[in-house]
């Protein structure tokens, strides 16, 4: 007997009749004689539904409050699910996040699992139940409710697998599995049959939501191979482990689109040693991620630093800029919101010179005008205007995987 984590995303258990779809995969799994921990997240665009509430309330609502009222849509879907597995016969009990024993750190609305108490889950399994755990979800040492950020159940489901040592962990979802693009988008997009941790990682975190890149951070921390398939085609789906038989030999393993860039710009900063450091030192003390940074050359005394952040923290970065900026001058700070940033990766990318300037030449062909670039070993990704990332996704899939 095998002990298997399955999660079910939102559009997974939408409503009514997926439920019951999912009970019936669940039922399957059980019938088959193994152990069943499921892990789901809230029904449909419960959570957004959920965020546009509380907007109606107010614009600056706290961040324990919003944990509050999002682990909510999560409670919905494991109380309906079940139920819905009782009525096909199956035992089974919903358990919270915090009952289900995620302890996390503080930070509201993006908090980290700090511990995994599994007894409680283990007795429930002990008593031939199957588990029903609230993703996205856990509790701080304040005993207030937390969640783990936009994406978190698969996160939840990955740490329940590593934790239970489970033999399997399934992601379901409203696709078959990880394509070379987002499939809704591009038509060609090809199913891979598997993936490294390490690509995976890096697509998730640039923009491919296919997995949350915590959730893939934490299977390669613990060892826990993932299969990512649908729930409602059941065709094989793609795996995701450390080390991928590349039967089609491919380099480059996916295009990903990120629409949450801001492009920072400071104007005129002396040319001297120390400014970087005070720039960036001062974002770093406020915990502001800067992802690609740019320097222009000296000219007159002065240069440029342009740097890109995510969307919802800009405002928080320019405030913070404008409060240091007596220590490194610039004569003007520049916010810009209409960007994404397109990526191809793969492993290997270094040693094949050719990727870059092919996938330039794909953006020149689009008529795409490039604003930054940024390169490392697994994957090249230049900064666009937002409008233009759709036809520039297209065009470099179209080159890399005809
Ligand atoms: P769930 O609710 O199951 O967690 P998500 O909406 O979070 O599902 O993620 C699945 C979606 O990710 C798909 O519907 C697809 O549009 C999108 N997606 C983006 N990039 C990729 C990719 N490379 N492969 C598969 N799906 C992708
Ligand atoms: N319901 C949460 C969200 O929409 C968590 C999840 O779906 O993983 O982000
Ligand atoms: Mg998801």
């Amino acid at each position: 007997m095998a002990l298997i984590v399955q999660k079910f995303g939102g559009s997974s258990v939408a409503d009514r009749d997926r439920v019951f779809n999912v009970a019936r995969i669940v039922a399957a799994t059980r019938k088959a004689g193994n152990d069943v921990v499921v892990v789901v997240s809230a029904q449909g665009d419960t959570t957004d539904d959920l965020i546009a509430k509380a907007a109606e309330i107010t614009s600056e609502p706290s961040r324990r409050e919003m944990d509050m009222l999002l682990a909510s849509g999560e409670q919905i879907s494991i109380a309906l699910l079940a139920m819905a597995l009782s009525v096909l016969g199956v035992q089974a009990v919903s358990l919270t996040g915090w009952q289900a024993g995620f302890i996390t750190d503080r930070a509201y609305s993006k908090a980290r699992i700090r511990r995994l108490d599994t007894e409680r889950v283990e007795s429930e399994l002990a008593r031939n139940r199957v588990v029903v755990v609230a993703g996205f979800q856990g509790m701080n040492r304040l005993e207030d409710i937390t969640t783990l950020g936009r994406g978190g159940s698969d996160t939840s489901a990955v740490a329940l697998a590593a934790a239970l040592h489970a033999d399997r962990c399934q992601i379901y979802t409203d696709v078959e599995g990880v394509y070379t693009a987002d499939p809704r988008k591009v038509p060609g997009a090809r199913k891979l049959e598997q993936i490294t941790f390490d690509e995976m990682l890096e697509l998730a975190s640039l923009g491919a939501q296919v997995l949350n890149n915590r959730s893939v951070e934490l299977a390669k921390k613990y060892g826990v191979e993932l299969e990512v398939l649908s729930s409602l085609n059941p065709v094989p789906g793609t795996i995701v482990k450390e080390v991928a038989d590349d039967m089609e030999g491919m380099l480059i393993k996916g295009v990903a689109k990120d629409t949450d860039v801001a492009v920072i710009s400071i104007m005129e900063v002396p040319d001297v040693p120390g400014m970087s450091f005070k720039v960036f030192g001062a974002l770093a003390s406020r915990n502001i991620n800067v992802d690609i940074i740019l320097q222009s050359t000296g000219r007159g005394g002065n240069k440029d630093l342009i740097f890109t952040v995510p969307l919802g923290e800009a405002e928080n970065a320019v405030e913070v800029l404008k409060e240091n900026q007596p220590r490194f001058g610039g004569k003007e700070i520049k916010v810009e919101k209409n960007y994404a940033k397109v990526s191809v990766v793969g492993a290997g990318m270094q040693s094949n010179p050719g990727v870059a300037s092919r996938m330039f030449e794909a953006l020149f062909e689009a008529n795409v005008n490039i604003h930054m670039i940024s390169t490392s070993e697994i994957k090249i990704s230049v900064i666009i205007d937002e409008k233009e990332a759709d036809r520039a996704v297209s065009a470099i899939h179209g080159v890399f995987i005809p």
